[in-house]
């Protein structure tokens, strides 16, 4: 039982890892022009950072997943073809899937007794923890499924020192001035 519940929460962890990295593409590099990507993630994404209570207000439950479940379904393809499907991958892309959910009770002022109870065991992120990242300088705490992965990413600096790597290995840099520019532009409009 408890190996079960430890890979359970390894899994756990790795898929807020993954959230993570995806929510730091997209507000580091992810710019609205972009061919394909632009209108489908970026634009999204900027606007839920000009308005962090649309995502509230507004879509369907599978209107605001399908795109995760459709990713994570690639994902787990990718991997049964490559011969690395198991349960412990499916289990990891099945919690990522969902993790723009578990992000929207974040933004909620009011959730269920059951997602109050698992926040308080700390199984989902605290809204305190998620309310950081939407703070300036808007540049951390990225991952919104749990607490305890973004305490340790923004420890050893992470995502700066990911961004310094790549920065360094292909000259792309970081898009934050591009992307303030266009929050600032719709936060007018
Ligand atoms: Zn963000
Ligand atoms: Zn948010």
């Amino acid at each position: 039982m408890l190996k079960i519940v430890g890979a359970f929460f390894v899994c756990l962890w790795c898929a807020d890892f993954l959230t993570g990295f995806f929510h730091w593409l997209e507000d580091t590099y992810c710019l609205e022009h972009y061919p394909l990507i632009g209108g489908f993630i970026c634009e999204p994404n900027i606007e839920h950072h000009v308005d962090t209570q649309l995502m509230v207000r507004t879509g369907t439950f599978f209107s605001r997943n399908m795109l995760q479940w459709g990713m994570a379904a690639s994902i787990f393809g990718l991997l049964v073809i490559c011969g690395w499907a198991n349960v412990y991958t499916f289990v990891t892309l099945l919690l990522t899937s969902f993790g723009n959910e578990v992000h929207r009770w974040n933004h909620m002022h009011k959730t269920s007794p059951l997602v109050t109870f698992m926040k308080d065991l700390g199984v989902i992120q605290a809204h305190r923890q998620h309310s950081m990242h939407h703070k300036p300088p808007h540049t951390g705490y990225y991952c919104v499924l749990t607490s305890q992965v973004n305490a340790v990413l923004e420890r050893i600096s992470f995502w700066r020192s990911l961004e310094k790597l790549i920065a360094v290995t292909t000259g792309i840099a970081p898009k934050r001035e591009s992307r303030r520019d266009a929050v600032t532009v719709k936060a007018k409009s």
